[in-house]
């Protein structure tokens, strides 16, 4: 055989295989092969999840189907559910409350005071610092100044930009102010969205239409680092977008770059980092990743929804920072939210973009409606005029002076809390916090039991999973005077109980939470979420009936 090339092995091989066949038989079997072929690579590369996530999904779906088990998750869930009802039932006690719209409209008074009510609802007490992120600063002239201004603007809307030109002109004063901050030229533009998870959900609308009108991508994937926000996660879902996730480095907490550079693809569309992330607080390397985005041709988006206004002014305030922004040639798209550390009520943020072709495939466009020719920039069609002149006006009330002298406390407060904890033995940081979060583990004990302990002296901090942490978020409302030192007081002495006894399993309303991450099947975990959320929606049975003499029952 040596002298045969292997063609001509192949050719009598095939010919041999279909000597005793008709034509038709040919022709039937090549069309089916090709038709197999392509399905097969499709089944197994073209979905927006790997074969091997699918392949684990349909074992699970499969084992439900088993009575025993099915039964045995039914039952877990079904008392899970009740017990998140019971939970939400409990934050509810001592309030009336409403299931059908009263005969007769309440008056101004107990309006107001139902909603005072409701609003103060909760243990926590945000308002003296106890909560890790959540509200970012309460001033009461700030507060004063944002509901006059609400009040104005609170039945405007830019969707009508003929009626209200002066709303179009706030949103685009903020998106231009926004701009500059991160170092846009005169082509960088943008949008104001309700929130960080619009702004990024725009970002991979725009850059997946823009990957698929000039490059031809079809089957569009993200490179993200497993630290990003979720907001990527269901925007993929939104966006029919395949989510490439990649590690961290397990000593600095940021994206691994060599990883990232292998997960790049002819179908990339984006890819991500975050200034800083949510759980650790750490800076990815956006410089690298810039880079990368350079020499593949990928656009690269910056999250900066959490730290956006503390970034920017981080230089100012005395601190150094490396590169993040449209400074860095890379960098396409960034997300910064203004109702975070821009200190604007809830319902604001800013997404931007390097140039203007970008953000004309943010938009959508109906040019066939028998409505008009409907044009939107955002997600909505109809937008809260009120909110964009609130954001605008805290904007023009802090300027940069204000805004740089809010971040010099805020970063001056985390990096005290931080410098004290490092001295604690039983704990460390995950990597260098580089704004605003720090991030604590444990090798000794279980570090939710130190996140227990101090939620039962009134503190709430966030849990982080894979691998187990937990964080606070310093905001403004941490900066009051002795509020960091009573957090210290607090987290040392709890910590010296714990590590008396390191070993104790946690208890309490974190053990499910610690626990859920040994669940393999995470469609259970999903299906207790799924109930969590519907418990957000639950009424206990009780009704209130403004009374003829207009007093509320039990109030
Ligand atoms: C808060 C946050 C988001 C999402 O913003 P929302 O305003 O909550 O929708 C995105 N990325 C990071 C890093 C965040 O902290």
């Amino acid at each position: 055989m040596s002298g045969i090339p292997p063609f001509d092995v192949f050719r009598s091989l095939l010919n041999n295989s279909f000597r005793d066949k008709e034509p038709w038989q040919i022709v039937t079997i090549t069309t089916t092969t090709v038709l197999a072929t392509v399905w097969l690579w499709e089944y197994c590369f073209r979905d927006d999840e790997s074969l091997l996530e699918r392949g684990k999904k349909q074992f699970f779906r499969l084992a439900r189907y088993v009575p025993a088990i099915r039964d045995r998750i039914d039952t877990e869930l079904a008392g899970i559910n009740a017990n998140f009802e019971k939970e939400a039932a409990h934050r509810l006690t001592g309030i009336s409350t409403v299931r059908e719209l009263p005969e007769n409209g309440w008056s101004e008074t107990e309006i107001l005071d139902m909603v005072k009510k409701c609003v103060n609802l909760g243990n926590y007490d945000w308002k003296a610092g106890k909560v890790s992120g959540t509200v970012y600063k309460d001033d009461k002239a700030l507060v004063n100044l944002v509901t006059a201004v609400y009040g104005v603007a609170s039945y405007t809307n830019p969707l009508h930009a003929d009626i209200f030109p002066g709303v179009c002109k706030m949103e685009a004063e903020v998106v231009r102010a926004a701009c500059n901050l991160f170092h846009g030229d005169s082509e960088s533009c943008g949008t104001m969205t309700t929130g960080g998870t619009e702004s990024i959900l725009l970002a991979c609308k725009a850059l997946r239409d823009y990957a698929r009108d000039v490059k031809g991508i079809k089957n569009p994937e993200m490179v993200v680092p497993t630290t990003a926000h979720s907001a990527f996660d269901k925007a993929a879902q939104y966006l029919k977008i395949r989510v490439v996730n990649v590690p961290v480095n397990p000593k600095s907490f940021t994206v691994s770059i060599e990883s990232m550079k292998k997960a790049i693809s002819r179908n990339t569309i984006m890819l991500v980092g975050s200034a800083p992330n949510f759980p650790y607080g750490t800076m990815d390397n956006i410089e690298a990743i810039s880079e990368l985005g350079v020499r593949y041709n990928i656009p690269v988006h910056v999250d900066a929804c959490l730290g956006g206004f503390l970034i920017c002014f981080m230089e100012a305030a005395g601190f150094s920072l490396p590169p993040f922004d449209f400074a860095l040639k890379g960098v396409v798209s960034i997300s910064a939210d203004t109702h975070k550390y821009g200190y604007a009520p809830k319902g604001s943020s800013v997404i931007m973009y390097r140039e203007k072709k970008y953000r004309h495939h943010q938009y959508t466009m109906t040019t066939d409606w028998p409505g008009g020719i409907y044009g939107s920039p955002t997600v909505n069609g109809s937008r809260a005029g009120g909110i964009i002149a609130a954001c605008w006006a805290t904007m023009m009330h802090f300027g940069k002076n204000g805004y740089v002298e809010a971040t010099r406390k805020v970063i001056e407060t985390t990096r005290y809390i931080e410098q004290e904890l490092r001295k604690l033995d039983g704990i460390f940081i995950f990597g260098t916090p580089a704004t605003s979060v720090i991030a604590l583990g444990s090798d000794q004990f279980h570090i939710y039991r130190l996140s227990d302990a101090l939620s039962a002296k009134g503190w709430n901090l966030n849990p982080l999973q894979f691998p187990c942490g937990i964080h606070i978020c310093v905001t403004h409302l941490h900066t009051q005077s002795g509020i960091a030192d009573e957090f210290l007081d607090d987290l040392k002495t709890e910590l010296a109980l714990i590590m008396k006894t390191p070993d104790v399993p946690v208890a309490g309303k974190l053990a499910m939470y610690g626990m859920s991450q040994s669940i393999p099947d995470r469609s259970v975990v999903s299906d207790f979420t799924r109930y969590f959320l519907d418990s957000m929606y639950y009424i206990p049975s009780s009704e209130v009936k403004p009374e003829a003499n207009g007093k509320l029952p039990g109030s």
